[in-house]
């Protein structure tokens, strides 16, 4: 689990804010939801038997005996949320919600205990439309957080009844393979051999190489589902690749799958995946809702920013007041605030620290900050300050206070 420390809260805030502008463009409204679930909501939509509930979950006995869980994902609980707060029951609904998930993986690059996602989630909505707007909308954000290296992979898991059939056929192929296969996926075979596509372990990967393809078992709904929501993709410009091996690690989805890859942050390369899961919200006791939805990892995303080199917004102080003298330093605080009031969105540090001139400008200095603004006794008899840039060699002059206020105007946006 990471502490985010001063430094890198700026990019974390780059990439929040144009999320959220994204994000209202297209109709989503931002939902909270909380941290901590029953076990059981996790154990039913998430599937028994995947990696995140047989061997990931930070669950807990609270102190009246309930079983709880951090969250390892977003969706079952705003499911659980829309449900009981009846916002899904004949109803469209654009949600959204960010916030920390919590896995027991293996920490690595990119892949950590407590991590964050943005979670984007679409219901009552049916049609293929839906799933290419949230990929075109992804394509936007892309674009508006300045990454690029990203590509969008999708694949169609059909309905329920189409996975069954294709499960026979996938059960025999890797039987005939068994030997190949490592534990969890042996032992999977039988509960979920779905799962096994989405094996992490070398060996098992070549297995499912050479495995069926679902795609070439389809039922003719999900077949023409999935060529519309390539036609509409076509549409706008967005490149994409089927990839017939993703499956996604959670049970609950039906149809369109998705996840937007980069080669840029070596094994962890899937920064947002989603699809659609239709049966989710009947599963945890809802009417039968369409959905669809999708997370972005927002660790990964950040890395990305990074590494294509996206430039932060600065965040120093614009100017810094140094004071000296009793009398200035009273008036100081006075002359800061007005100077706050006057300019929204001004950053002015104000020299608490004490010392003499020389030890507080070496401060301002330190700070980053464009100008120093001076102030002694005189100065603040008289509504005056020394103003000093400190990134020229412009000599200190001594000005008004107003006039200090239309200088600094230039510098705020
Ligand atoms: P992966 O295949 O990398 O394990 P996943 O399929 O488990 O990802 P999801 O559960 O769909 O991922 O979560 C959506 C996104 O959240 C991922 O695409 C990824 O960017 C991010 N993510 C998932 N697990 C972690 C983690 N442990 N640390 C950081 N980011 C993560
Ligand atoms: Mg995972």
């Amino acid at each position: 689990m990471n502490d985010i420390l001063p430094d890198a809260t700026p990019r974390w805030h780059q990439l929040e804010t144009v999320t959220r502008a994204v994000l209202a463009a297209y109709g989503y409204r931002e939902m909270r939801v909380p941290i901590v679930e029953k076990t059981e909501l996790f154990a039913r939509s998430i599937g028994e038997v995947t990696d995140i509930v047989e061997k990931e979950m930070y669950s807990f006995e609270d102190r009246n005996g309930e079983h709880l869980t951090l969250r390892p994902e977003a969706t079952a609980g705003m499911v659980r949320a829309g449900i009981s707060n009846g916002l899904l029951y004949n109803q469209v609904q654009r949600l959204w919600c960010h916030g920390p998930m919590f896995r027991h993986e293996r920490p690595q690059k990119g892949r950590y205990r407590q991590f964050h996602q943005v979670d984007v989630e679409a219901y009552g909505l049916a049609g293929p439309d839906i799933d290419a707007e949230l990929n075109i909308m992804l394509a936007r954000l892309w674009k508006a957080l300045g990454v690029s290296a990203l590509e969008l992979q999708i694949n169609t898991l059909g309905t329920p009844a189409t996975r069954q059939r294709y499960r026979k056929l996938l059960v025999e192929y890797f039987r005939r393979h068994l030997d190949a296969l490592d534990e969890d996926s042996r032992r999977r075979l039988d509960s979920n051999p779905m799962r096994v596509l989405d094996s992490k372990v070398p060996e098992t990967r070549k297995v499912v190489e050479g495995a069926p393809s679902l795609l070439d078992h389809l039922d003719a709904e999900s077949q023409a589902h999935f060529a519309e929501f390539q036609k509409l993709l076509d549409d706008s410009g967005i490149r994409y690749r089927v990839n017939p091996r993703l499956v996604r690690g959670l049970d609950y989805y039906t149809r369109t799958v998705f996840e937007w890859v980069t080669t840029r942050l070596g094994a962890q390369d899937a920064v947002c995946s989603g699809g659609r899961y239709d049966g989710l919200v009947e599963l945890l006791g809802g009417k039968p809702t369409p959905a669809i939805g999708f997370a972005m990892g927002m660790e990964r995303m950040v890395a990305l920013m990074e590494a294509e080199g996206v430039s932060v917004p600065d965040t120093a102080p614009h100017a810094y007041l140094v004071r000296v003298g009793a009398e200035a330093e009273r008036a100081g605080l006075r002359l800061a605030e007005q100077l706050r009031t006057a300019l929204p969105g001004l950053r002015l540090l104000v020299d608490c620290s004490g010392g003499d001139f020389g030890k507080q400008l070496k401060r301002a200095d330190k700070s980053g900050a464009r100008v120093a603004l001076v102030l002694g006794d005189n100065e603040a008899r008289k509504h005056e300050v020394g103003f000093k840039p400190l990134r020229n060699t412009t000599e200190q002059v001594s000005i008004s206070w107003d006039l200090a206020v239309a200088r600094l105007a230039a510098w705020v946006q």
